[in-house]
């Protein structure tokens, strides 16, 4: 029924108000004082408010302005009585219309029910557009959720971004989540007051029927009792308490699941009806945070999966090392033994037992062979092996290995041939491990190369195309060595087979030479780490060629073998790195002054520094191991003070990156900090 209040002290206006208004069924109030008015407006709530003008005492300018005042949300509308001469501009700007009297009861009936029907379009407008703002606003959190939620694999985070944009959204009383896991079931209760005991025990056994309930055609996915289930409390006050009354509160359920897995279960409570938009949006936030739910629990899985494998790796090595290390100190001390008594020394002895003592002596000398092999497998496996890397001239060192197989190549009339490239550049490696390499190419073809062959060891420069087939980040060349048969050979299915781990190709003479398999997968390994690379060409019946690519002594090759190396290093003994890189063009004053004076990196004491020249560039790269990244500033800042207290005419650029933050592997990193580099001057 319509609300009409009449501001009048007028006892023939009111009369004849009152016998219209209440004729026709509508709700009529009268005020005739200030305090009445006051009380009557906020008591009756009217919808339309007739103020007669002769109101004695009273300013009727400001009481429109209040009752206009107290109507902004509920757009009453104000209708002033007047005689048509007293017109107040600025009253009649606050009202919604005007009634002159004298009037019939029809006018004023159809002017009041002209104003009751606008204010109803208002009414209907207010409430649509207060509406459209919640769902613009829900709409809102549901897009910052989702971007919250977006690339974290952080379940705890997961669940709080969730329950926060339920806060947000929906204002709850109070949100209970369970989440259910394989080994433990926790309900989170979020409150805006504490909760009681007996709440806390109602809700569980609610949250568990629940899941029950959930499951009850089905197998449940994690089987648990109410006392499994460990409860976290927060309230947003301090102040009151929330009781079992709240279960009487509306709410809304839902479970966290995706189509495969099935996290948990929440339900928030409101004193106040949720609305269907208020449902949607509770929906939307559940399923936002499901998917993400799901990666967080694979990249769990895999991460538990990989740190177990990362132990057993771990302990593989551990084992293979242990045992191969107990293994070879009886056999140096046999090995020493034989020898001394197949030299005589320790007395003349007969020819069967020399024969069979000889025999013992090369199977002692295969088994160091093997365990020295098992030793650097699991060295280079667990990234421990140390290189000492230095400049070398193949020319000599190749010619050692030449002479050590000479004999054993001459026992089988095998035609063993050095040829060296006379302008050699100097290599850049460790020296013992390239020879290492080369003996066990080698020592294949001279196994399995027939009597009356032919074995050619060479080495030159590597062409552009070979370079650009091993490792084009390595721009400063390589030294191609190769070690070519005229043997078995071996079949284009086998090849690609030879170089993996304990791989020995099928053939009466292989098993009749023997090994292990694990020669050309470790000489693969110490040539990777050098970043060079190594292949074989053959063809059964014919021969083969190994041939294998280490990096020459140039500044550009040095300085990334030695960047990997300290990233190496760095990665074993879990510690960060940073790198710094200076970009002078047009000259390199500063870069000569730097490594010529600077006693900046000085004060490190482990700091290295690399520089490469061109014709137009220089380039300075300054490592610091054991460096965070508060380090790394520090020395930013330093080199910039520096550079800018100079005057050069030309570009420097620099910047810095920090191992592992930026990136994990030199060309990574290498890259990074080439890209953010900035100009200074
Ligand atoms: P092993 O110690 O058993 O020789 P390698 O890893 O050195 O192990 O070699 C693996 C296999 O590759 C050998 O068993 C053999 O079948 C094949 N192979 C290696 N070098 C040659 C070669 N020069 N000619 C023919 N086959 C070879």
């Amino acid at each position: 029924m319509e609300k009409i209040l009449l501001i009048t002290q007028d006892d023939n206006l009111t009369q004849k108000c009152s016998d219209v208004f209440v004729q026709n069924d509508y709700k009529f109030e009268l005020a005739k004082d200030k305090q009445e008015i006051d009380f009557v407006v906020t008591q009756f709530a009217p919808d339309v408010v007739l103020v007669d003008m002769d109101f004695d005492g009273v300013d009727v300018q400001v009481l429109c302005n209040n009752l206009k005042l107290y109507s902004q949300s509920d757009d009453i509308q104000l209708l002033l009585i007047t005689d048509g001469k007293k017109i107040l501009p600025d009253a009649l700007s606050r009202v919604d219309g005007y009634v002159v009297k004298p009037f019939s009861n029809e006018v004023l009936l159809s002017s009041v029910n002209a104003h009751l029907r606008t204010k109803k379009r208002l009414d209907m407008i207010f409430s649509k557009t207060s509406e459209l703002a919640r769902s613009l606003y829900q709409l809102n959190v549901m897009y910052d959720t989702s971007s919250q939620l977006a690339g974290t694999l952080d379940k705890q985070k997961l669940i709080d971004v969730m329950r926060e944009g339920f806060e947000r959204s929906i204002s709850f009383a109070m949100c209970a989540i369970l989440l259910v896991s394989d080994d433990d079931v926790t309900l989170v209760i979020n409150s805006l007051h504490p909760v009681s005991e007996r709440l806390e025990a109602a809700i569980k056994l609610r949250m568990m029927l629940n899941y029950k309930n959930l499951f009850h055609d089905r197998k449940c996915p994690f089987d648990f009792n109410i006392d499994d289930i460990q409860v976290s409390k927060a309230s947003k006050h301090s102040d009151g308490n929330f009781d079992i009354k709240i279960v009487d509160f509306d709410t809304l359920f839902s479970p966290i699941s995706t189509a495969d897995n099935f996290f948990g279960m929440v339900e928030v409570f409101r004193d106040e009806k949720f609305s269907q938009e208020d449902a949607t949006c509770f929906q939307t936030l559940v399923k936002q945070v499901s998917l993400p739910l799901e990666s967080a629990n694979l990249y769990e899985e895999l991460q538990n999966t990989n740190k177990k494998l990362e132990k057993l790796e771990q302990l593989k090595s551990e084992f293979i090392s242990i045992v191969s290390h107990e293994l070879r100190t009886p056999l140096t001390a046999i090995k020493n033994s034989l020898k001394i008594i197949l030299s005589g020394k320790s007395g003349e002895l007969p020819a069967p037992m020399a024969n069979f003592l000889n025999m013992a002596s090369r199977n002692v000398t295969r088994l160091s062979g093997i365990i020295n092999d098992l030793l650097d497998l699991s060295k280079i496996e667990a990234g421990k092996m140390d290189f000492r890397f230095e400049k070398f001239n193949a020319k000599t060192s190749f010619e050692d290995v030449y002479a050590t197989f000479l004999a054993s190549a001459q026992e089988k009339n095998i035609n063993l041939n050095l040829d060296l490239s006379q302008n050699l550049d100097d290599a850049y490696g460790d020296l013992d491990r390239i020879e290492q390499v080369l003996s066990n190419l080698v020592s294949n073809a001279v196994k399995f190369t027939p009597e009356e062959g032919e074995i050619k060891i060479s080495a030159k420069d590597a062409t552009d195309e070979e370079i650009k087939k091993c490792n084009p980040a390595l721009k400063g060349g390589y030294v191609k060595i190769s070690v070519k048969d005229t043997g078995i050979g071996i079949a284009a299915d086998d090849l690609p087979k030879v170089f993996d781990k304990f791989q020995q190709i099928e053939s009466a003479l292989v098993r009749k030479v023997g090994g292990t398999g694990l020669g050309l997968s470790i000489a693969r390994q110490l040539v990777e780490a050098h970043r060079g690379c190594i292949w074989v060409d053959s063809e059964v019946g014919l021969g083969s060629e190994f041939s294998f690519l280490i990096p020459t002594a140039t500044e550009e090759n040095i300085f990334i073998l030695e960047i990997d190396k300290l990233i190496q290093n760095a990665k074993q003994n879990h510690a960060g790195l940073a790198l710094v890189e200076v970009l002078e063009e047009g000259g390199q004053a500063f870069i000569d002054e730097f490594v010529g004076n600077s006693n900046i990196v000085t004060k490190y004491d482990k700091a290295r520094i690399f520089t490469q020249s061109s014709s137009n560039s220089a380039t300075m790269h300054i490592v610091l191991p054991d460096a965070n990244k508060m380090a790394l500033d520090i020395l930013l800042q330093k080199i910039k003070e520096l550079i800018i207290s100079q005057n050069f005419t030309y570009n420097i650029k620099l910047g810095g990156v920090i191992y592992p933050d930026d990136a994990i592997n030199s060309d990574e990193l290498l890259q990074r900090v080439a890209e953010n580099l900035i100009e200074l001057v």
